[in-house]
Order: structure tokens, then C-alpha cells, then sequence
């Protein structure tokens, strides 16, 4: 089966495209963000995928690429347009070829116009395509600088995407007014500026005046996105806050391990969440807990040493979830939740106070 996510960037408005084969645990992820590799990370972590490849549409020029960041922290490989001119990829891509993952693959399509270097990715089976900045939900990237090219845009689309079955769904690499996919019979018959009866003079018409602003991130992203991403100072950025061995969800939690708490015990603050009485009943406690019922956390945080970790406990994670969201609210930096709270903490076999077998 195939597994299939949107991700979002709300920085850049760009979507992030996960795809996975769940019989192999293989995945792709297609335009990655620097700053969300994290996330990204987590996730296929969580689904249990291992990526095989990043691939990249075009040279951004409005974030940087995560290709760099997720290889140097996940092994995989990056794939770019050869026609782009980056360096530092494991492949570079040209028309007609194939990138797999698992028993599936995306076939690459150029569809240069927005740049020169422009690709367009579409599944094996022709049920959805990822079109880059070329073709964007009723509208298409803009051809004002990076060797843009309006009639070659006009081209791509017609030749290589219009051309796809009409239910095939596409996807973009942004949107800015929360539009999430489209299909080609919709671009063909709606999309303003290159759908219905628009010639191509038409449409070079339209984009010669859409005067649009200089992107803001553009001097950085660019050299860096040809370097597939990696910082001018090749520095990797840290993983994690570095006061434990932590772990980043998918949800935007940090959380830890028994194991791991057991290792920094004396080094942090442990705050127990639940009620009194669950405190003082038959499942224990970790020794050193201070009990702060989650109903009076906001209030009493000021307790607790703002220069030391916090681990937040309850019964089974989930009270202590909603803690660290409280304690980050109030200004605690260095929060993370027990993972699987009191209840995992005994089933692995860490020490008790109180409690009865
Ligand atoms: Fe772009």
C-alpha cells in the first residue's frame, strides 16, 4: 500500500511530500525544509519508513532545502535536476528517468519555465503528480528571474502535465491560501491563466504584468540550495537540547525514555502530574518527584528552578503531555514528557518508591 502525506511549511507556505512503500519501509520525501527536518524526521520514524531519497522540483529560491540536513542525519540520498546546477547530490535527474522507493517509483518530468532546471515528479501509477512551482493550484510559479521562461512554462504545462489523465490529482510545491490539491481536468478547464482557451500569447501577457516583490529569502536560499542544502558553514544543526537523550514527535513534543530519565534522575526536575491520591497509590512514584496536580501547574510553576530540565510524569503520558505544553507556555525551555508515564516506567522495571506490586 502506498503511504502518502502532505507537510506544510507555514514560514514558506510549501508543502513537503511524503512518499512511502509500507510492505518494503521504504519512503521519499519530495521538497524537504531545512527547519522542518525535525518533524520530518519524527514522522517517518513513527510510521516506521526509512527514506531512501529527497528530491527537489527546482532551486528554491524562498526556503532551503532539507536534503542536506535529513542525509547527514538519516543516510539518505538526494536526487536533484541536473539542469539546475547544484552540487553535493548523490544523483542527478533528466527527463524520463526513475527514482523508487520500495516496489514503487516517481517518474521525472521536466518541466522547466518557472526555472530553467524545473522537474515534475509523477507516481507510477498516473494518480498524482507533484508539479513544483510549474503548476500551482489555479495559478504557476512566476518567470521573472532564475532563467524563468513564460512560453517554455506554457509548454511544460501543456506537454507535460495538461497531458496526464484528467484524475490525476497534483500537487504543488505551495499554496498561499491553504488550497491543498487539484486535479488535471480542473487546471485544464479553470486554472486562470493557462487553462480553458488561454493561448500562449495570452499567457505571457498575464505574467508580464504581475510585478511581484523580491522574495525574502532569496540571496540565502539560492546559494545554498545549490549546495543541496548544506550551510555555508557546514555546520549540522544540534538534534536536540543536548540535556538528555530526547526524543522529537511527529505531534512537536520532546519526550523521553525510562531508561533515559533513569540516566539524568539527579541532573532534573521531576514534576508528577496526577492527583495526590494516585501520587500516594499503588503505582508509586519516581524517587524525587514533586507532585503539582496538572490543575494547579499553571499556577504553581513558579516552583519550580527555571535553570533546570523538567520532566513532567503522570499515569500514562498523556496528563504530562499537556503539562509541558503549560510549563513552555509559562517560559520553561528544557521540558520533555515521559513517554508511557508511571505505567511504562514500571513495566520497564525502574525503581519505585511508595506503591504495591
Ligand atoms: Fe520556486
Amino acid at each position: 500500500m502506498l503511504v502518502f502525506r502532505q507537510l506544510f511549511d507555514p514560514r514558506s507556505s510549501t508543502y513537503t511530500y511524503l512518499l512511502g512503500d509500507d510492505a518494503s519501509g521504504e519512503a521519499l520525501l519530495i521538497d524537504p525544509v531545512f527547519e522542518q527536518a525535525p518533524r520530518d524526521a519524527a514522522l517517518l520514524a513513527e510510521l516506521g519508513l526509512t527514506l531512501a531519497w529527497t528530491l527537489d522540483t527546482h532551486v528554491h529560491a524562498d526556503h532551503v532545502t532539507a536534503a542536506w540536513r535529513l542525509k547527514r542525519r538519516l543516510g539518505s540520498r538526494i536526487a536533484v535536476g541536473a539542469a539546475g546546477g547544484a552540487r553535493g547530490a548523490d544523483r542527478l535527474l533528466a527527463h524520463g528517468d526513475r527514482v523508487g522507493f520500495g516496489a514503487r517509483h516517481v517518474g521525472v518530468r521536466a518541466t522547466p519555465g518557472h526555472t530553467s532546471g524545473c522537474l515534475s515528479f509523477v507516481l507510477d501509477d498516473e494518480s498524482r503528480a507533484f508539479t513544483g512551482d510549474c503548476l500551482l493550484i489555479r495559478g504557476c510559479g512566476r518567470t521573472d528571474f532564475q532563467q524563468g521562461d513564460s512560453r517554455a512554462l506554457y509548454a511544460s504545462v501543456h506537454a507535460q502535465l495538461f497531458t496526464l489523465p484528467g484524475h490525476c490529482l497534483l500537487y504543488p510545491a505551495h499554496d498561499y491560501n491553504g488550497l491543498t490539491a487539484t486535479s488535471v481536468a480542473e487546471e485544464r478547464r479553470f486554472n486562470p491563466r493557462l487553462g480553458g482557451e488561454v493561448s500562449e500569447d495570452d499567457f505571457v501577457g498575464h505574467m508580464r504584468h504581475l510585478h511581484l516583490p523580491h522574495p525574502k529569502q532569496m540571496d540565502a536560499a539560492v546559494p545554498a540550495n545549490l549546495r543541496c542544502g548544506e550551510p555555508a558553514d557546514g555546520a549540522l544543526p544540534p538534534d536536540g537540547p543536548g540535556w538528555a537523550r530526547l526524543r522529537y514527535t511527529f505531534g512537536g513534543l520532546w519526550e523521553i525514555d525510562p531508561d533515559a530519565l533513569a540516566e539524568v534522575a539527579a541532573d532534573v526536575q521531576v514534576v508528577d502530574v496526577r492527583e495526590p491520591a494516585e501520587f500516594h497509590g499503588p503505582l508509586g512514584r519516581i524517587a524525587g518527584a514533586r507532585l503539582v496536580p496538572l490543575g494547579q501547574l499553571a499556577e504553581r510553576a513558579g516552583e519550580l528552578d527555571r535553570t533546570r530540565p523538567v520532566v513532567t510524569v503522570c499515569r500514562s503520558g498523556s496528563r504530562s503531555a499537556r503539562a509541558v505544553g503549560l510549563l513552555r507556555a509559562a517560559g520553561f525551555t528544557d521540558v520533555a514528557n515521559l513517554a508511557g508515564g508511571m505505567l511504562r516506567w514500571r513495566s520497564e522495571g525502574q525503581s519505585i518508591e511508595g506503591g504495591s506490586e
